[in-house]
């Protein structure tokens, strides 16, 4: 229920617009000793860290708040179109920094804090980052809203708010073990709690018919429910006054526990179906690339989305507003499918609640939504088994069915009867189970459907969903991923920063095609030896970080090769570990002279699904190596291996800034499009990377003389697979090659223990689709051409400003003004 709106109010204070505290050092010291004295209850003397902590937060929050109740009471009263942005993960960082930053309060008050005698990094380490993503579409999400609000355009994210979010990775004798991560443990002063606005979500049951006044009608009367809290976080634009929202679900048991088993006297039963309705939000499952078609997984995509869309028409459409316009009012953005249940729950809502005509509430749909595709791995594409489906959210499946039928009726008018072609397109898919294919749904109520980078979009036309394009010209699109300049650029890289808004001024920072005005500096050797000082420097910073938490040492003056993303075969970091163990058996068997070789510190970032085996052995097989090269006199140093544990938004802060070189070496036509590469270009790292998802932008974008290409290209690894893929051939061949796996084989990282790592070489040998040693030739010559780049340091540094000047194309504001362009249709209002 929407609250009760309160009559102008008796005293004129409560008239007058919320201000903000002074934007002065007292001011700010004023505001976060009373936070710290009246909301954490501690007098500062005795305050502990954490006390501090919540108590800054609170005062960066006061900051904000005036311009966030004022941007709710506008969006409200404008009634704009507006973008609903669905999503089941946020993988957004700390916020701390953000919000300093977004609310130009850094300097204030790192300031007051001192003349209180604190030191803010101390504080700024204690906060803990919400860890509600996996990896790369999460994380696109929180660049997405943060890019929305610095330009001004009407949106609110929804999500989930886990209560665990993905888990914390530690190693055990060089294996994964998976941590809880207890993000809430000590509080987040950065949500918002509304349970008086909690939303009844259910559940389960039957539908029946009934008539109302000779209009046959359907209603679901589910078996249970539960109750949707929404929590809110601001989402500052980059100071320009704007606070947009991101408003996360949590699920709490309805108020009532069932009386009816309580009575009956089993109290343990009546408390066991609390707790299940608040399992809903417990834990992110934790795949990413390959979801399980999990009960639970389904109940919170369709928790957070009927919520989501009964906030959206309940509490931010205006008094009896006409549903016939609400595609001129909002667009939802369905980022990938995890969302997709929300098409037939607002046709429920339209049809059953709403007694709108099935057409015209379709028509509706197909105006108000759109889809965004992140895949090309067919493992990837969500689908739901018809029994399931039928079981928790029966209306929704019949709603499902009249979809799909009217829509093969139409294929079927344009086509035909091509039995193939309609079994093939049919939303319902029968083999090897029933089970109703979430992006074809998706697809077909979708207003555009869009992939993420220009090869992934042409793939998807092309390959994917190759009928659809065809029977839906003009809805097939591409938008290119982005990532915030302010994160990425800004706060993750002060020194480089500073000396482009020394050369440029400061508007790059929202502006950042600017950044191409850093072409003529690559040419100026004082900028040149400037740029890479603060290389250096970054380096130095992470060295330090690494070793305080992790007791890891980075090789003094090396190359540094970082590798960072989620642990998965077809981003093949298996190619990486290939290219470590050629180098070392090269020291090792006395071939190659340890001088000869390019000191390197190699750097991987990765967690893997709980339930990948493949994946969790490869990161064992990492660690393996990187004991045994890391203390091998023979190597002399010149070669280390690190793992850090745990990659998340905080240590790719670090990490990034500090790389020489990114390694982005999927195989061709699996990824689809890469964040992560863009990150690093705009640090100033060169690309060693396939002719894959984004890659292939950045590389028209920096020059081949810029990037260091290698390996098949897509039709080329089609072709290789049509042919018959024959690995053992290339280990034949090979010597360098095989020398690596059978050093691997031998037991040599492993004690002596053959068994260990047989499975990965099995793999790689008889049973790999990722095809890794078709492209190791390539990948290691490839490799020789970056030691021999890097021997000229001077060069080197021009390059890596050229990345940096011709890479602002990879801003997640441009990304932005494609979706307002191509799809939303939504102007920004300053
Ligand atoms: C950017 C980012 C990703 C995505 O990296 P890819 O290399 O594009 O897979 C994953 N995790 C974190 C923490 C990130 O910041």
């Amino acid at each position: 229920m929407a609250p009760e709106r309160i009559s102008p109010a008796k005293h004129p204070l409560a008239l007058a617009p919320v201000t903000a505290p002074p934007s002065t050092v007292d001011g700010f010291v004023r505001e976060f000793l009373n936070n710290l004295n009246f909301r954490q209850g501690v007098a500062l003397s005795f305050s502990s860290g954490n006390d501090r902590y919540l108590a800054l937060a609170e005062t960066v929050r006061d900051y904000l708040m005036a311009r966030w109740l004022e941007d709710q009471r506008r969006q409200r009263e404008r009634q704009a179109k507006g973008v609903c942005y669905l999503s089941a993960e946020y993988l957004l960082g700390k916020q701390l920094d953000n919000n300093l930053l977004a609310s130009g309060l850094t300097e204030i008050a790192t300031e007051a804090l001192a003349s209180c005698g604190i030191d803010i990094d101390e504080l700024r380490r204690l906060e803990l980052e919400p860890g509600l993503g996996n990896g790369g579409l999460g994380r696109l999400a929180a660049c997405f809203i943060d890019s929305l609000a610095t330009m001004s355009v009407p949106s609110i994210g929804y999500g989930l708010r886990y209560e665990y979010g993905i888990f914390r990775q530690t190693f055990v004798d060089g294996q994964q073990v998976e941590q809880p991560d207890r993000w809430l443990a000590m509080g987040s002063p950065w949500e918002f709690p509304h349970p008086e606005a909690a939303q009844t979500i259910s559940f389960g049951g039957h539908t029946e018919k009934y008539d109302d006044d000779g209009v046959e009608r359907t209603r679901w009367i589910p078996a249970w429910n539960v109750q949707a809290v929404p929590f809110n976080y601001m989402v500052p634009g980059y100071q320009n006054g704007r606070v947009n929202t991101l408003r996360l679900w949590s699920a709490v048991a309805t108020n009532a526990f069932d009386l009816g088993v309580f009575n009956a006297g089993d109290y343990a039963e009546a408390v066991r179906a609390q707790t299940f309705a608040s399992n809903i939000s417990k834990v992110l499952y934790p795949e990413d690339s390959t979801p399980q078609g999990k009960e639970l997984r389904l109940q919170q995509q369709y928790f957070f989305v009927a919520a989501s869309i009964r906030d959206f028409l309940d509490n931010q459409l205006s008094e009896g507003y006409d549903l016939a316009n609400l595609p001129n009012r909002v667009i939802f953005q369905l980022n990938d499918t995890h969302p997709v249940i929300a098409v037939p729950e607002l046709m429920r809502v339209l049809v059953d609640e709403r007694h709108l005509e099935w057409a015209d509430a379709w028509a509706i749909t197909q105006g108000c939504f759109a889809y965004t595709c992140h895949t090309l791995l067919p493992e990837a594409l969500e689908e739901w088994s018809v029994d399931l489906l039928g079981r928790l959210l029966p209306r929704h499946l019949e709603i499902i069915f009249r979809i799909n039928e009217e829509f093969l009726a139409a294929v079927r008018e344009q086509f035909g009867d091509d039995e193939l072609r309609i079994r093939n397109m049919s939303i319902v898919g029968e083999y090897p189970h029933r089970s109703v294919r979430m992006a074809y749904l998706a697809t077909v109520a979708g207003a555009k459907v869009n992939g993420v980078a220009e090869l992934h979009s042409q793939l998807l036309r092309d390959k994917v969903l190759p009928d659809f394009a065809e029977f839906f010209p003009g809805k097939f699109t591409n938008v290119t991923n982005g990532v915030t300049p302010r994160r990425f650029l800004r706060l993750a890289n002060p020194g480089l920063s500073s000396l482009i808004t020394d050369a440029l001024g400061p508007r790059w920072v929202t502006d950042l095609e600017r950044l191409r005005e850093l072409e003529a500096y690559a040419a100026d050797p004082e900028f040149r030896a400037a740029f890479a000082a603060v290389k250096a420097h970054n380096k130095v910073r992470l060295a330090t970080e690494l070793k305080a938490r992790d007791g890891l040492e980075v090789g003094d003056g090396h190359l540094l090769d970082v590798m960072v993303k989620r642990l998965h075969e077809y981003k093949r970091q298996m190619l990486k570990v290939l290219h470590i163990v050629t180098l070392y058996e090269g020291i090792a068997s006395g071939r190659v002279a340890a001088s000869e070789i390019t000191p390197r510190t190699f750097v991987f970032g990765a967690k893997a699904a709980p339930g990948y085996a493949m994946a969790k052995r490869i990161i064992h097989l990492i660690n393996a190596v990187g004991s045994v090269v890391n203390d091998d006199p023979r190597v002399e140093g010149r070669l280390k291996v690190l793992f850090p544990p745990n990659y998340d938004v905080t240590l790719a802060e670090y990490v990034i800034p500090a790389a020489d070189l990114s390694e982005q070496i999927s195989l061709a036509g699996k990824e689809a499009s890469g964040t992560g590469n863009m990150k690093f270009a705009l640090n100033g790292a060169l690309t060693i990377g396939t002719d894959d998802g984004a890659n292939v932008e950045i590389r028209e974008l920096v020059g081949d003389d810029n990037f260091f290409l290698f390996g098949m290209t897509e039709p080329e690894v089609e072709a290789l697979w049509a042919k018959g893929y024959r690995p053992s051939e290339y280990y034949q061949t090979d010597a360098d090659l095989r020398r690596a796996m059978d050093l691997i084989a031998s037991g040599a990282f492993s004690g002596g223990d053959r068994s260990t790592f047989e499975p990965i070489i099995s793999n790689l040998l008889y049973d790999d689709r990722f095809m890794v040693l078709a492209d190791y030739a390539s990948y290691v010559a490839a490799q020789k051409t970056v030691d021999a780049a890097y021997a000229d340091q001077d060069a080197w540094t021009r390059s890596a400003i050229l990345n940096v000047a011709r890479c602002g194309y990879f801003s997640s504001d441009r990304s932005m003004r494609d979706y307002i362009d191509r799809i939303w249709h939504t102007p920004p209002t300053p």
